[in-house]
């Protein structure tokens, strides 16, 4: 990533330029690193205090005149995670570059851009971004821009990688049964969201452009042979004229068989490595079956069973009946069985390429985040019976369907800024 990788400063606000001083007959623009507001200095009494820099938890200014520094502490700060899908970001994109807008929501595209920026310069807001918009902005026309976006305009906190947040969840679940307690998952922020969630934006935004569009064909080949999978079980489910509760059992049903199957299936292939293909064996070290196996194995050996006896315990935990209880598989089964639904009933349409992102959004990160603005389709889907009632996620959910209740939502956290916050944002960001 070395080529790939440039550094680009992109500055909030232009730095502060004392005023022009005479010359020789010239006139100079005399730079310094302090930058407006200025206020009088306590040393020499100029009008000359600006801002040196702002981040974290301070603000730091100095006198240009005297050079008197002084560092105060920011307000705490509690911002929200508001989870936007790759068509929100794509739509922010184009906003921001003058590009195509989605028809009939021009005027929706330019508010809510300019109040989720608002929300995230007044530290109300973040806009996390996952593995799940990486991978989608690889195949995007304009990846490095677009991601250097969601960095910028988001604010800059990653959420763990979807896997990881299902490997967390599952770990949670492994420990009540290996203890025989009642199984116990914190759905808190903080336990996905890296920890600067809660620091003040610094002023001046370093980015690093990474170019990832090698990896554009493997992701593109890999959603393919997802979709085709998909599509031969929509016509399995047409066939059988599937029902919601029987899609559901069998989901719940397969979820023991899959993970042996899946571990099956890396042991044999490191067994039995490929001589041609030396990076395989590799890549298969990195499989989220492995090391759900290998953290499990952890666990039983802090618990000392000894390792022969390791592997039986993994299985029966993979077949325990509360593994549907986790939230990622509760929420992802319920969803591929609404999904069922509306495929019987004739709605092939819903089956398409971005169907198993938007299932993988939703199951990760609704318990967490605040609010999820996602397709309309799968924001129908939660609002039916039974999934409205019998799923359980703390975020709000949005998507063009609704699109002046999501603007009502934003205007809501706009107006609830504290006044301190709101003073120091606009000082050191410059939002009025
Ligand atoms: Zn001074």
């Amino acid at each position: 990533m070395t080529d790939a990788a440039k550094c680009t400063k992109v500055p909030f606000r232009e730095r502060g330029q004392a005023p022009p001083i005479a010359s020789g007959g010239f006139l100079l623009e005399e730079f310094s690193w302090e930058r407006g507001p200025f206020t009088r200095c306590a040393k020499c009494g100029h009008e000359a205090m600006g801002i040196l820099s702002a981040g974290g938890q301070l603000l730091t200014k100095r006198c240009t005149n005297c050079r008197r520094m002084v560092q105060i502490p920011l307000p705490e700060l509690d911002k929200k995670a508001i989870y936007l899908d790759q068509f929100m970001f794509s739509m922010i994109y184009n906003v921001k570059n003058g590009g195509n807008l989605p028809k009939g929501h021009e005027a929706f595209a330019k508010e809510v851009y300019a109040l989720l920026r608002r929300c995230v310069l007044l530290q109300q807001v973040f806009l996390p971004h996952s593995d799940i918009h990486h991978d989608e902005t690889t195949v995007f026309h304009s990846p490095i821009d677009l991601r250097g976006l969601y960095e910028f305009f988001g604010g800059d906190v990653s959420v763990m990688d979807s896997r990881d947040v299902k490997l967390l969840q599952d770990i949670q679940f492994a420990k009540a049964y290996f203890d025989g307690n009642e199984p116990e998952v914190s759905l808190d922020i903080d336990e996905i969201a890296d920890s600067r969630r809660n620091e003040w934006l610094p002023d001046m935004h370093v980015g690093v452009r990474a170019d990832y569009s090698q990896f554009a064909d493997h992701i593109r080949t890999v959603r393919s042979d997802v979709h085709d999978a998909l599509k031969q079980l929509a016509d399995t489910w047409v066939k059988n004229k599937a029902s919601f509760g029987g899609v559901l059992e069998s989901e719940f049903a397969a979820i023991g068989p899959t993970k042996g199957q899946a571990f099956a299936n890396w042991l044999e292939e490191v067994s039995n490595p490929d001589p041609s293909d030396p990076l395989a064996l590799f890549e298969s070290s990195g499989r989220p079956i492995y090391r759900e196996y290998r953290e499990l194995c952890h666990l039983l050996e802090d618990r000392g069973v000894d390792e022969d006896n390791q592997a039986i315990e993994i299985m029966r935990f993979w077949h325990w009946e509360r593994q549907r209880e986790i939230p990622h598989q509760k929420i992802s089964s319920y969803l591929f069985a609404a999904v069922a639904k509306r495929v019987v009933m004739g709605e092939k349409k819903i089956v398409d390429r971005g169907l198993i992102n938007d299932v993988r959004t939703i199951s990760t990160y609704a318990p967490y985040v605040d609010a999820l603005f996602i397709d309309k389709r799968c924001a129908a889907l939660l609002k039916e019976e039974p999934l409205r009632a019998e799923l359980d996620y703390k975020a709000r959910v949005f998507s063009m369907r609704d699109p002046d209740e999501f603007l009502e939502y934003l205007r809501e956290i706009e107006g609830q800024t504290p006044d301190e916050v709101r003073e120091y944002a606009a000082m050191i960001y410059g939002i009025d």
